[in-house]
């Protein structure tokens, strides 16, 4: 029963705390994907930020190298005298600076008419420099029209576009930056130095991150993706094919807000975007964007779901390590706190109680105990309270008790005691119960005390009122039949103690309360009532029987001393100086049979009556009577 019920709460603790994790736990998954997606695009833009700080060191890089080529003493002397030495030695300079910095594809003299004139290339595969066998006019060029425009010292930069030999696109696609510069040799134009830069290895240089997810691509001014990990979707502007690959068509939205901010993220279509501009000159304008699509993020929040889950599971297993302990305290706690309650129940406001121990030596009792003993605590403790309290002259039944409750466990009954320095009796119905080991064996006794005092006073004065005679206040007829009956029996039980009894009638009463009113005639009865008392023993029994007839009872007394006793009393009335009747009384020696007695008095009585009152007549319960 007990472990089923432990099984229960056990079960209710676990499920309540289940679902408190739980509840949690789902508020925190739902919360989860928006977190991911912002810590994503937190590191999106760490990532870009980096790539834009690689980006501008390259940039200042390439501008201090645009610079130094195109005012070098070696340049300028082929431009304004172009031997092929002069030429050789601008080609060894420029192959050096290719070989160095490795990101330089094509380093180019072009002269005012857009005649190449030196060239270099660098290759990356082999990392070899080449010098270009075969020249070309590019004046039709974009990027020539565009450096024909530059001042001294100016840098341009072309559209990136796919490296071309001669006119055509060269394969392997190389796509290709181009920075020119116009070559001025004091204050005259001669040309323009063009230089090529790899936008592969400079993407790859900006997109370097441990994190593949975290690759930035790099985006053209048209949409058009410059760099990627995916390479497949490089060039749609020049590759028909990858057409369709453009940012500002697959997320227009994004595309506008790049447009607008220079950096930032947000979600398009279930797409994270996170974008920076960059500009390498003034007019040209790249965007490093990091993408990540719907189930990339979904990817990324699984991976925090199964941690979220993870730790979920490992709370609950935490959660359980502690409440199987913790339930059994509580069910610990709670049995003693109920005992403790029981205990505290039964204890305060019931009854007085005593706990003792299996030697009757007392462990507590409580303050209702104390209320109604008068016996402190201090002065229980440790002792056995109730020889104490029913004292030494009920010793017996003390003893008696304690035999019993050692016995059958327990007991009850009526006991009686009297509080220390003072004569009021208490009485108490005791009720002893003793509480049981395991093993059987008594461990304490628990002794309760319920106060019937009052209850007992109440009872006996309700007996005392039934018993006697209210005018007189000696015992009525009824009480006197149940003595007589009594004592008939005594009388036939112990045959050798003669009991005596007496009948009394006041002699012409309706005089008295003819001549003197009924008031009188009370007063009358009760005085006689008072001397009859008087002059009578303790032991004799006194009675009221009838309007102005009493009846006595005289223990222990012959016939002969009882006629002495009444003649006494006769007198006594006779002379009572305020009384001026006089009694005649009958009197006989008892018999087992009662009513014979009875008879037997009454008859004495009337021969006091007619042998002219103020007498007592015997008759003795040998003679014959009718
Ligand atoms: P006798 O000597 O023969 O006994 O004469 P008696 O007048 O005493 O006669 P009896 O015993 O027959 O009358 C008793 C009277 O006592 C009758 C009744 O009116 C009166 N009596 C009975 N009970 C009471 C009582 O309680 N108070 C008073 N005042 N009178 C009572
Ligand atoms: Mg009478
Ligand atoms: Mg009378």
């Amino acid at each position: 029963m007990r472990r089923k019920y432990v099984f229960s709460y056990l079960l209710a603790t676990t499920l309540t705390f289940t679902v408190i994790v739980t509840t949690y736990y789902l508020q925190k998954f739902h919360q989860l994907k928006d977190q991911v997606i912002d810590q994503t695009a937190r590191q999106a833009a760490h990532q870009l930020e980096y790539s834009e700080r690689e980006y501008l060191s390259f940039r200042s890089q390439f501008l201090s190298i645009i610079e130094l080529l195109s005012h070098s003493r070696n340049l300028y002397d082929y431009v304004q005298d172009p031997s092929n030495e002069n030429k050789r030695v601008v080609e060894e300079v420029w192959r050096s600076v290719a070989l160095n910095q490795r990101w330089y594809t094509q380093i180019r003299y072009v002269d005012l008419q857009g005649n190449e004139q030196v060239q270099i290339n660098y290759y990356q595969g082999n990392e070899q420099v080449e010098v270009a066998e075969t020249l070309y006019n590019v004046s039709q060029r974009d990027y020539f029209q565009f450096a024909s425009q530059l001042k001294e010292n100016q840098v341009g930069a072309s559209e990136i576009d796919l490296q071309r030999e001669g006119g055509n696109i060269s394969v392997p696609y190389q796509p290709t930056l181009r920075l020119f510069t116009p070559v001025f040799v004091d204050g005259v134009k001669y040309g323009y130095l063009v230089v090529n830069i790899d936008v592969w290895y400079l993407a790859s240089r900006l997109n370097y991150s441990p994190d593949e997810i975290f690759r930035p691509e790099l985006i053209g001014e048209n949409g058009f993706y410059l760099a990627s990990g995916n390479q497949s979707k490089l060039f749609g502007d020049l590759i028909e094919s990858r057409q369709h690959y453009n940012l500002a068509k697959e997320l227009p939205t994004a595309w506008s807000a790049m447009k607008e901010q220079p950096s930032g993220h947000l979600i398009e279509n279930g797409t994270l975007v996170v974008y920076n501009g960059i500009s390498l000159t003034p007019h040209q304008k790249l965007y490093l964007v990091i993408q990540m699509g719907p189930e990339q993020i979904e990817a990324l929040t699984k991976r925090d779901v199964s941690e979220l889950v993870q730790q979920a599971v490992l709370v609950v297993l935490l959660m359980l390590a502690f409440v199987v302990p913790a339930t059994w305290l509580v069910m610990h706690y709670r049995k003693r706190s109920i005992e403790s309650q029981l205990a505290r129940a039964a204890l305060s406001g019931m009854s007085a109680v005593i706990i003792s121990d299996r030697n009757h030596r007392t462990i507590m009792v409580n303050d209702e105990f104390v209320q109604l003993t008068g016996l402190a605590h201090y002065s229980v403790t440790f002792k056995n309270t109730l020889a104490k309290l029913l004292g030494d002259k009920q010793l017996e039944l003390m003893l008696e008790i304690f035999e019993h409750v050692a016995r059958d466990h327990y007991w009850q009954g009526e006991v009686l005691f009297s509080k220390p320095n003072s004569d009021d009796e208490v009485t108490a119905i005791l009720r002893i119960q003793s509480v049981l080991s395991k093993s059987g064996r008594v461990s304490y006794y628990i002794s309760s005390l319920v106060d019937i005092t009052e209850r007992k006073k109440l009872e006996e004065r309700l007996r005392i009122l039934s018993e006697k005679d209210e005018l007189t206040q000696l015992w009525n007829r009824r009480k006197f039949e149940s003595e007589l009956s009594k004592y008939a029996k005594l009388v036939d039980r112990y045959p050798r103690q003669t009991t005596c009894l007496a009948l009394l009638d006041i002699d012409h009463f309706k005089r008295v309360n003819d001549q003197q009113g009924h008031d009188e005639g009370d007063r009358v009865i009760k005085r006689v009532g008072v001397i009859l008392q008087d002059t009578l023993r303790d032991t004799d029994f006194v009675a009221r029987i009838g309007g102005e007839e009493f009846a006595v009872i005289l223990p222990h007394t012959s016939l002969a001393e009882a006629e002495m006793a009444l003649n006494r009393l006769r007198v006594a009335v006779e002379i009572a100086p305020d009384l001026s009747v006089t009694i005649s009384a009958g009197v006989t020696d008892l018999l087992a049979d009662r009513t014979r007695s009875y008879k037997c008095a009454d008859i004495a009585l009337y021969e006091s009556k007619t042998l002219g009152r103020n007498l007592v007549s015997v008759c003795s319960s040998s003679e014959e009577v009718a």
